[in-house]
Order: structure tokens, then C-alpha cells, then sequence
């Protein structure tokens, strides 16, 4: 990569950024398609963040990625919404269009090209979601956008299941949404009708690898893909379960690199090389 006075910034801002895998995976598709941009990733704070967002309208970088905590509170800095961001209620990538800046969320489109791409079908499917924050509502949002039959969101914290249904059935009456609380037999009851079961709750994920949303892999079957939002580990106890059960199962890389290659499509108008991205910058997805 060869930076110059043309370079065009992209950046992360969020908090912790310095093991996000964002970075690598853009400067790498930047690098194998020639394209004269940069990718960097700033710890920003809750307080900074206004005057980072400020800042790379100033510099004129071409946009930039949120993440935690950054996702719910960068709307009111932007010019314009998409649509599906705007009923999501996040924005996870900001496109700046000659000094406009344009909020798009692509975590939803990204879990469900995954889905696409390993040939788990879409349209009509049964979804059952244990977890209900804001990784999950983008990604319920969009399903019901391409077509689920019905989800079913269960949560720890009912209210924040409630509000994703609640706006599922509003914007999305074609999709049969419904909440509960998450605990006791509740989750096991409603896998014995899915297709698709995915864990959007940080439980398994590194340092708690020991833990998972599901105590009884009674519920498991062949036939239900099993998909897990983490990527650290790369398996991790649920995941391990549903390969026993004979599941398909797949962790959160996957999401991650077609976010990116969406966000990376609306910054550049290029198509991330995503075969290429995956085999040398994620060689075990
Ligand atoms: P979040 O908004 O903080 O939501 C966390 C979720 O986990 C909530 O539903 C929360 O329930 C639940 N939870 C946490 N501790 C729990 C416990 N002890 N028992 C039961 N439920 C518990 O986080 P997020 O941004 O949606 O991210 C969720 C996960 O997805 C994380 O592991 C994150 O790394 C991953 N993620 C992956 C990608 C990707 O590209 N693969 C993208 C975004 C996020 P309550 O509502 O009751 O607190």
C-alpha cells in the first residue's frame, strides 16, 4: 500500500477498536484492487465522539464505520438516514457524499448474504433469536425484510425483544414476530419448530468460553443451521453442540466480512474481492 497526498481515509471509531478485524480486512481488499484508500482505526469515547465525527467531515475522508458505543448515538450527527438504518435504529457505516454525511447500517445485509452464501434458504424460514441487543435488531430487521416466515426473539431483558417485534410488526407485517423472556424451557420449546437459530447474546464469547445460551443440546436437530454472532473463539460452545447434533453451524466472521464488503461496496462503488479477502485474512472462516 502506498499512501499519498490522494489517499482517502476511512476509519473505525469506537470503544475498544484495537482488536477489531475491520482494519486489516479493508486495507487488504484496498491493496488487491489498487484502490488508493486507508483504513484506521481511533478510540473514540462517548464524549469525542461528536467532535470525531466532526473532524472527518473536516479532513473530507470518503466515510467511516461505528461500533460500540457509537451506533445509537452518531444519528443525530448525520445529514441523512437510509430507510432500513433509520427503522433499525443504528448506523454501523457513514457514507460522506461531498460533505454530506449519510448513515447506512449494514450488520443485517451481512449476516443474511452469509446465510445466502452457504445455501441456508431465507424466504419463509422459521427464526428463532436468543439475545435481543443492537447487533441482533439489525440482523431481525433485515431477515424480516428477505422474507422469514416468523421470529421469534427471546431475551433476558423482555422490554428490548418487545421493541424489536414491536417494530417488526409495525414496518414488516408479512413477518410473524413474537418476544419472550429468555430462561427456563422457553428457548428449547420453540427450536423444535426452526430452521434457523442464532445466538446474538455475548454468552461464549472470549473470556466466558465456557458458557452458552443453550444448557440442552436435546434441542438440536439435523436441519437447523446454528449461527453464532461470535468470532472469538471461533468455536464456541453452542457451536461445538450443534456440530454434535449434526447442525449446520457457523460462527460471526462471516457477518463480519459482508458487512464490510457492503460498507467497503458503498464507499468505492467496487466489489470487495471477498474470496480473496477470506483465504488470506481470514484463513479459518
Ligand atoms: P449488546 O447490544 O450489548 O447486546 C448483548 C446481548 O447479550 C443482549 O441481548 C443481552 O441481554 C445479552 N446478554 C448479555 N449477557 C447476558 C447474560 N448473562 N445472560 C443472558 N443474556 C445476556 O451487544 P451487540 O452489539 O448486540 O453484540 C452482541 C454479540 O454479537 C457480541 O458477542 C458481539 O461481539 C457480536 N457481534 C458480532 C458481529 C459480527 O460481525 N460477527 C457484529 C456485531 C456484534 P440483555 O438485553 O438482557 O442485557
Amino acid at each position: 500500500m502506498k499512501i499519498g497526498g490522494k489517499t482517502r481515509l476511512l476509519a473505525l471509531l469506537g470503544s475498544p477498536v484495537s482488536h477489531s478485524l475491520s482494519p486489516g480486512m479493508h486495507n487488504a481488499a484496498f491493496s488487491f484492487l489498487g484502490l488508493d484508500y486507508v483504513y484506521l482505526a481511533f478510540e473514540t469515547s462517548e464524549d469525542g465522539l461528536e467532535r470525531a465525527v466532526e473532524g472527518l467531515r473536516a479532513f473530507g475522508a470518503r466515510g467511516f464505520n461505528l461500533t460500540m458505543p457509537h451506533k445509537e448515538a452518531v444519528l443525530p450527527l448525520l445529514d441523512e438516514i437510509s430507510p432500513e438504518a433509520r427503522m433499525i435504529g443504528s448506523v454501523n457505516t457513514v457514507s460522506n457524499e461531498d460533505g454530506r454525511l449519510v448513515g447506512y447500517n449494514t450488520d443485517g445485509i451481512g449476516f443474511v448474504r452469509d446465510l445466502r452464501e452457504r445455501g441456508v434458504p431465507v424466504k419463509g424460514a422459521r427464526v428463532v433469536m436468543a439475545g435481543a441487543g443492537g447487533a441482533a435488531r439489525s440482523v431481525a430487521v433485515q431477515l424480516a425484510l428477505d422474507g422469514v416466515s416468523e421470529i421469534v426473539l427471546l431475551n433476558r431483558t423482555l422490554e428490548k425483544a418487545r421493541s424489536i417485534t414491536e417494530a417488526i410488526r409495525k414496518h414488516i407485517p408479512g413477518c410473524e414476530a413474537r418476544a419472550e423472556e429468555l430462561g427456563g424451557e422457553r428457548l428449547g420449546r420453540s427450536l423444535a419448530r426452526a430452521d434457523i437459530f442464532i445466538n446474538s447474546t455475548t454468552l461464549g464469547m472470549h473470556p466466558d468460553e465456557d458458557r452458552s445460551v443453550l444448557s440442552d443440546p436435546g434441542a438440536l436437530r439435523p436441519g437447523l443451521a446454528v449461527a453464532d454472532f461470535i468470532y472469538n473463539p471461533r468455536k464456541t460452545k453452542l457451536l461445538a453442540m450443534a456440530e454434535r447434533a449434526g447442525c449446520r453451524a457457523f460462527n460471526g466472521l462471516g457477518m463480519l466480512l459482508y458487512q464490510g464488503a457492503e460498507a467497503f461496496r458503498i464507499w468505492t462503488g467496487r466489489e470487495m474481492p471477498v474470496d480473496r479477502v477470506r483465504r488470506e485474512v481470514f484463513p479459518d472462516l
